[in-house]
């Protein structure tokens, strides 16, 4: 009698055949930064040409059909014996990162994507509609300020002038960067042909966050991204010396401010799933020793459901305006952006879970190239669990027997999705 069982194990990963955590660790020494710490490897740079390198050759041994686009989106094919390239299913990520980013934030997906292959192969699977491997430039906007350009430029979501004349921290254009990096910035834009060619899109992804932490499960379908919008609340109070104004006098913007930034956190806190985030905040003029004229704050505030995040942007001004008035001081609320909250498509959902019924379905506070995407093709996402739940940071982490899982998941996906023909509602 045997008081310990373990069940065998299936194996899932071809003896030899490389792993996520293999892949990842072949490109683990590319764009480290060693002052902020863990990766930098923004658009166009040495470290991100690697990469891009990198991916190339490892789709090249896979056999897929690889090109670049006039956007910069490399494209890696598996035909099917009918060589047709139309209502594909496309999975990929990002290789670019934010400055002292993660290992896994982008690379993941691309690796998971590989390796999906891999599994595909190894069961001798025969898709019926091609299977299109995607990497997207310049995900994270951390070199020219937009992110998801390479997916908002062939949504046509960017306009290509404005794209050619963003501009990097040192001035540089996209279209010089990018003519003296081999891409011609004249064709850059909308490419409906392109997408035309795709029937859904599946990104893999960490998680930046903790749900699947709290679920205690490996990998998450994805549901939506969460809207997310900035305010900018201007308080306008009187500036004086530090030193001759008496106590009672002031009308200090600075004592108005500091409520509002407790009062802020404490409003979120009545509507369940929002975040409300003061990251930045500037006094006018500035000094130590100068009562501010005026103190400026920037809101960002998040939530499932656009009508409640604008009922919480309500209730903030309003809030503001009773705790400025307490100060003698003003305070106005103005929005600088919105981006509405992406659901995803219902039907490509349904279809995943039925294909990972153990796996849980989460929202994401965090963009992505998917969510772009979701706007023009049903669009879906997997999370891989990231134990520190921290995410934009050296921190970042996925444990390798996830990261397999993970692949895995998406190997399961791609094999119910490209075994069948024609689109799903
Ligand atoms: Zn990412």
């Amino acid at each position: 009698m045997s008081f310990s069982q373990t069940a065998p194990v299936l194996p899932v990963v071809p003896a030899g055949a490389p792993t996520v955590a293999g892949l990842l660790k072949d490109i683990s020494d590319v764009g480290r930064d060693t002052s902020r710490g863990g990766y930098s490897r923004p658009v166009f740079s040495t470290a991100e040409a690697d990469l891009r390198t990198w991916f190339i050759e490892q789709a090249g041994r896979r056999g897929l059909d690889v090109h670049t686009d006039a956007n910069g989106i490399i494209w890696a094919w598996w035909d099917t014996a009918a060589g047709v390239r139309t209502d594909a299913v496309a999975t990929g990520s990002h290789l670019d990162s934010v400055p002292g980013g993660g290992e896994y934030d982008g690379p993941l997906g691309v690796a998971s994507a590989l390796v999906a292959v891999d599994l595909l192969k190894a069961r001798n699977f025969r898709p019926r509609r091609p299977l299109a491997l995607a990497v997207f430039p310049e995900e994270e906007g951390s070199r020219f300020g937009v992110a998801c350009l390479g997916s908002r430029l062939l949504t046509g979501e960017l306009n290509a002038d404005k794209a050619r004349n963003l501009k990097d921290p040192d001035g540089n254009t996209y279209a010089d960067v990018a003519a003296a990096n081999g891409q011609d910035p004249r064709f850059i834009g909308a490419d409906y042909e392109a997408l035309q060619q795709l029937g859904m899109f599946v990104e893999l992804h960490v998680e930046q966050g903790r749900g699947l932490i709290d679920l205690n499960q490996p990998v998450a379908i994805g549901s939506s991204i969460l809207g997310h919008g900035r305010w900018k609340l201007g308080i306008a109070g009187e500036g004086n010396h530090a030193g001759t104004t008496l106590m009672k006098d002031r009308r200090d913007p600075m004592i108005a401010a500091a409520k509002v930034v407790v009062s802020i956190r404490d409003t979120a806190r009545k509507y369940k799933d929002a975040r409300a985030t003061v990251g930045r905040v500037q006094p006018v003029p500035g000094g130590t020793n100068v009562i501010a004229s005026r103190v400026d704050l920037w809101i960002d505030v998040r939530h499932p459901e656009d009508s409640v995040t604008a009922a919480l942007v309500e209730a903030i001004g309003l809030n503001a305006q009773v705790l400025a008035a307490e100060e003698g001081c003003t305070a106005v609320l103005g929005a600088e952006s919105l981006s509405p909250t992406v659901h995803f498509d219902a039907g490509l959902r349904d279809r995943l879970q039925k294909l990972l019924p153990s796996a849980p379905v989460l929202d994401t506070g965090a963009g992505h190239d998917a969510g772009v995407l979701a706007a023009h093709l049903p669009t879906a996402m997997l999370f891989v669990r990231n134990p520190t739940g921290i995410s934009h940071s050296p921190d970042e982490l996925v444990e390798d027997r996830d990261a397999e899982a993970g692949a895995l998941a998406l190997a399961d996906s791609l094999a119910g999705l490209l075994g069948e023909a024609g689109t799903l509602g």
